[in-house]
């Protein structure tokens, strides 16, 4: 299938599930380009996509130049090493993975700009995840809240590699209680970005206002 069939279907899927759930917060799609050229971005720009996730500074630094001519909003969703806290800030407008104090120390004094994040919190107990811990979410929420560079949208999570529901429900819930827990510290809504193309029809049902998606957009990767 075509890139605009899939999104089209994502869509109306996306649609059917808020109102049967009874939501009608909009819901933002990231598409997420990994592995993917550039010519494969631009078919998804032309067909509508605002937002776009890189989960490599290196990656989006060969890609997003031959990109200048689109204006859409650059995500980085991957974990980022202090060595390419400078590249990244030159390439990407929001930071989904701010998943520690000094992390977010090392943004914000680099910064003369307002820079949207998300912190990213380990939901799943999988050690092969970033993300700061659920136990230690609030403290770092609260410290990165007083940077006066750093706006926190949200709290981002992967969901845990598994066919269980409930494990991937767990882990949505547990970002959406900590999100609520959280909420009364600041004056706007913040989202939650979970959700991505095995279990984003869950992320939805629990909360999501951010779905990340590749393989259901893109059709699959293959790496080299
Ligand atoms: C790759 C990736 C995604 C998208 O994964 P799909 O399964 O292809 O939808 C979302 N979030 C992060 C952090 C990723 O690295």
């Amino acid at each position: 299938m075509s890139f605009q069939e899939n999104y089209h279907r994502i869509c109306e899927e996306i649609e059917d599930i808020k109102s049967r759930i009874g939501v009608s917060y909009p819901i933002t799609i990231v598409a997420v380009t990994k592995t993917f050229g550039p010519e494969v971005v631009r078919e998804a720009l032309v067909a509508g996509i605002q937002n776009i996730g890189e989960n490599r500074v290196q990656e989006a630094s060969e890609k997003f130049p031959a990109l200048s001519d689109f204006q859409f909003t650059r995500h980085l969703i991957g974990h980022l090493q202090s060595n390419k806290i400078n590249k990244a800030l030159q390439l990407f407008d929001v930071i989904q993975s701010v998943d520690s104090l000094e992390l977010a120390q090392g943004l914000e004094k680099r910064l003369s700009r307002q820079l949207p994040i998300f912190i990213e919190v380990n939901t799943s107990q999988e050690a092969s995840k970033h993300g700061i811990t659920p136990e230690q979410a609030r403290d770092l929420i609260a410290q990165v809240k007083e940077m006066p560079h750093l706006h926190i949208q949200g709290l981002m999570t992967v969901g845990p590699l598994t066919n269980d529901e409930k494990l991937i429900r767990q882990s949505f819930q547990l970002l959406k209680r900590l999100r609520d827990d959280v909420q009364s510290w600041f004056s706007y809504p913040l989202g939650l970005s979970m959700g991505m193309s095995d279990d984003y029809r869950i992320a939805i049902e629990e909360g999501s206002t951010m779905l990340r998606l590749g393989r259901a957009l893109f059709g699959s990767r293959t790496y080299t």
